[in-house]
């Protein structure tokens, strides 16, 4: 982090911890061999290898041989849905959400397009699964359903583990994409009733262009990058070792920060929202705020563009991010947010911060001190606010 940058974009990437990229070194130097070679230089590297695998299982108490490194969130969510797929080819129902990261959210349009049956389930004004819209969904033909744990943007939960319960009993592969979840909260998949579970690297403090898939024991599975026998065959390609050894480090931190996170980490979160909400004009948290994140705030500040703001914060060194992504001319409002129903005057302003644990209380109290004088001047120059 350079100089006087206020870093509350954490749900996009998140810095690399200096213990991670301690741990990756020697492996980007000295130590660079083929973790299959038949040699001791490389083959002394299978040992690292495992004991990357052993961090990332205990993080969510799995097993280490139920870990397959991937190269990416992203994959790992592809790869989940794309085996249920392959293993269960009679079945050609795919039930996801709209409020999915584009990782599951497009992976689903394109398999509408290629010929499969693909149900987008929607969402409350919070942010909620709709229920019986999921239980209306499950048919004979349904072959993997994938819901994430938590929204990347509003930070809201859906219940995994009583969705988790229902799938059992009907005998249907459930996929959660936990990539925002893992590291700010526990996750145990030895009550989690789920088959298959995503995480990325970046998003807890390891680089990016790594990641795993949970994949249950018993459960089927079909390798989506296929290739040689790393992964015990279940994804083909030479291990990114480096990025993987400081993957696992980053889980064994994660691990000790946990408490951190839903302590400190949400009390931070707490008060930069309560102060922003009372001191903005027109401001109100948008999503269920009893089930959600401990570091995500979303809010929607009326009658003023989010890009606008996020350009005003910038002056200041603050990154943030908006539910407006400025494409092609067009304002085109996240699709999460559309899905929420959110009214078009609060969507179009809506700003989400994101902390994490290297986010610290003189920060906040900086950010406190200059967002409600941006937010009127933005408001002054619309033609709607006051
Ligand atoms: C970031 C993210 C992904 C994608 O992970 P990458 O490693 O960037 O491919 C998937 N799902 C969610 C919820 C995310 O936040």
């Amino acid at each position: 982090m350079t100089g006087k940058t206020i870093y509350l974009d954490n749900n996009a990437t998140t810095a690399v911890a200096p213990e991670v990229l301690e741990e990756m070194l020697p492996y980007l130097k000295d130590a660079y061999g083929n973790p299959s070679s038949m040699h001791t230089f490389g083959g002394r590297l299978h040992k690292k290898l495992d004991e990357a695998r052993e961090r990332v299982a205990a993080l969510i108490h799995a097993e280490p041989e139920e870990i397959v490194f991937t190269s990416c969130g992203t994959e790992s969510d592809n790869t989940a849905i794309m085996s249920a797929l392959e293993s269960w080819p009679t079945r050609r129902h795919v039930v996801t959400t709209r409020v999915e990261h584009p990782a599951v959210l497009n992976f689903g349009k394109h398999l509408a397009r290629k010929g499969y049956r693909v149900t987008f389930l929607p969402v409350d004004s919070l942010g909620r699964l709709d229920l019986d819209a999921f239980h209306a969904a499950l048919d004979e033909d349904v072959a993997v359903v994938s819901i994430m744990y938590a929204n990347n943007e509003t930070g809201v939960f859906f219940p995994v583990e009583l969705l988790g319960q229902t799938l059992r009993t009907r005998d249907i592969v459930f996929h959660t994409d936990t990539v925002q979840a893992v590291g700010k909260i526990p996750i145990d998949v030895r009550r989690l009733p789920v088959d298959m579970v995503s995480i990325s690297g970046h998003k807890l403090h390891a680089p990016k262009g790594v990641g795993a898939l949970y994949v249950r024991k018993g459960t089927r599975f079909s390798p989506y990058i296929i290739g040689g026998h790393q992964e015990h065959s279940r994804r083909g390609g030479t291990e990114n070792l480096a990025s993987i050894i400081g993957f696992g480090k980053a889980c064994e931190l994660a691990g000790h920060h946990l408490h951190q996170e839903q302590t400190e980490v949400a009390a931070l979160r707490d008060r930069l929202e309560s102060e922003l909400v009372r001191d903005c004009p027109g401001a109100a948290v948008i999503g269920d705020t009893s089930r959600r994140l401990p570091n995500t705030s979303n809010i929607g500040f009326e009658f003023v563009e989010g890009e606008a703001i996020l350009l005003r914060l910038d002056e200041y060194g603050i990154c943030a991010s908006s539910g407006s992504a400025c494409t092609s001319g067009s304002l085109e409002p996240s699709h999460v947010l559309r899905a929420m129903g959110v009214p078009f005057t609060r969507m179009h302003g809506s700003v989400r911060l994101s902390l994490s644990r290297y986010t610290t209380e003189a920060e906040i109290d900086q950010v406190i001190g200059v967002f409600p004088g941006i937010i009127r001047e933005l408001r002054a120059l619309s033609p709607y606010g006051r």
